[in-house]
């Protein structure tokens, strides 16, 4: 069993280990967003509270988002472990996640944290391209369309959202280190936490994170 948190900015490629990290040991990608989506795509009473919220432009409140996230830990697949992403966001959260982990006598045995330099981020982020028709996005160097400025799968002229310009993502990074540095220092004390250098290729940075984790590898998945 491996129950894992997993931190990481805007662009420091959570979203790629994350993934990875979840087929490696077989244990769910929770992501707050898709449990979200789901959700409100089956039609729970709590799915529907969350998209009523949503469609009037509304934050959804942390005790709907706890609920939610309360119910994926309940699905079979998460009982032999599971990768939380995109929660807790907030002190309060990761107290909550805490209190749902003990009432099924478990806890997290890992927060991973990626650190990426803020001019790296920058980097990355700022010169992102966005297709307004389908969302997909494209970054001149290192993921760049097929044909200059046009979207591959439909040929719209692609733009820079004005949250993907360099001033912008300077803020949105330093809003994110500021809630950040208040999970890390919840769960610096208890031991879990392992920030893992987040720049190279993502062979490295997987390795990394797996040498991080290697106690936990060696005692194997089975025994709670
Ligand atoms: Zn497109």
């Amino acid at each position: 069993m491996l129950n894992l948190v997993f931190l990481g900015p805007p662009g420091a490629g959570k979203g790629t280990q994350a993934h990875r990290l979840a087929q490696r040991f077989a244990i769910p990608q929770l992501s707050t967003g898709d449990i979200l989506r789901r959700a409100v795509a089956e039609g729970s009473p709590l799915g529907k509270q969350a998209k009523a919220l949503m469609d009037a432009g509304k934050l959804v409140p942390d005790e709907v988002v706890n609920a939610i996230v309360d119910e994926a830990l309940a699905r079979p697949e998460a009982r032999r472990g599971f990768l939380l992403d995109g929660y807790p966001r907030t002190v309060a959260q990761a107290t909550a996640l805490d209190e749902m982990l003990a009432r099924r006598g478990r806890k997290l045995d890992y927060v991973v944290s990626l650190d990426v330099p803020v001019e790296v981020l920058v980097d990355r982020l700022s010169g992102r391209l966005t297709c307004p028709k389908d969302g997909s996005t494209y970054h001149p160097r290192t993921n760049p369309p097929k044909r200059p400025g046009l979207c591959d799968s439909d040929s719209t002229p692609l733009v820079q959202r004005p949250d993907d310009r360099p001033e912008a993502v300077r803020r949105r990074l330093a809003e994110y280190q500021n809630k950040t540095a208040l999970l890390t220092d919840y769960y610096k004390p208890r031991g879990v936490l392992r920030t893992i250098e987040g720049v190279g290729t993502p062979e490295d940075v997987e390795g990394r994170i797996v040498s991080a984790l290697r106690d936990n590898l060696t005692a194997g998945p089975a025994n709670p």
